[in-house]
């Protein structure tokens, strides 16, 4: 196999943030087939997929009930926090888990882990990754945090704007978070100007 050195990353595509959910991002679930369409480009080839998740405990000091600004969102092993029932998923897609530390208010995928208490940097960095490709949920917050992580620790970044959408409680938060992310050095991507670039 072929390895690559470019890595998608999907970030809290989860039931909590859908329509219906604890904490939805409005359309949220229309990234859903385009980042299907991501995910066959890139397990096509051999690229990391990586999904990152919100997985809190049951008390944080995330949620407003314990002093926080959110709704109580994605408790761990709850259907709220389970990934979007279409988002197809391969079973080798690497699962980050993050916001575990009910101290810290972890919005970065780079705040996260995999099973072994693994941090994502260090995945990417063990699997050769230079090129990250993110899209996810929520453009304003995770999404962003996620993308300035990946600038400021040396990845290029390429910011899939067909596969983020935001939550917008001031409308154009996610287009200011949009173009922040360019400005701070992330490149825009569309899965069809991805797909004919090869
Ligand atoms: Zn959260």
């Amino acid at each position: 196999m072929n390895k690559s050195t470019q890595a998608l990353i999907i970030v809290d595509v989860q039931n909590d943030f859908g329509p219906g959910g604890a904490l939805p991002v409005p359309s949220g679930d229309e990234i859903v087939p385009v980042l299907n369409q991501y995910i066959r480009y890139a397990a096509g080839r051999h690229w990391l997929i990586v999904a990152s998740r919100d997985w809190h405990p049951e008390k944080t000091h995330h949620f407003r009930e314990f002093g926080g600004q959110w709704p109580r969102h994605c408790v761990h092993d709850t259907p709220g926090a389970c990934f979007h029932p279409q988002l197809a998923l391969p079973a080798e897609t690497v699962i980050v888990s993050k916001g575990m530390n009910p101290d810290l208010d972890s919005c970065s995928a780079f705040h996260g882990m995999d099973e072994r208490r693994t941090s994502l940097q260090d995945i990417l960095v063990r699997a050769g990754v230079k090129i990250v490709y993110v899209g996810g949920l929520a453009a304003e917050y995770c999404v962003r945090a996620t993308v300035l992580d990946a600038v400021e620790r040396g990845f290029a970044v390429k910011l899939l704007v067909d596969a983020i959408r935001g939550v917008n409680r001031k409308p154009a938060d996610a287009e200011a978070a949009q173009r922040e992310m360019l400005r701070y050095g992330a490149q825009a991507t569309t899965v069809t100007e991805l797909s004919a670039s090869r």
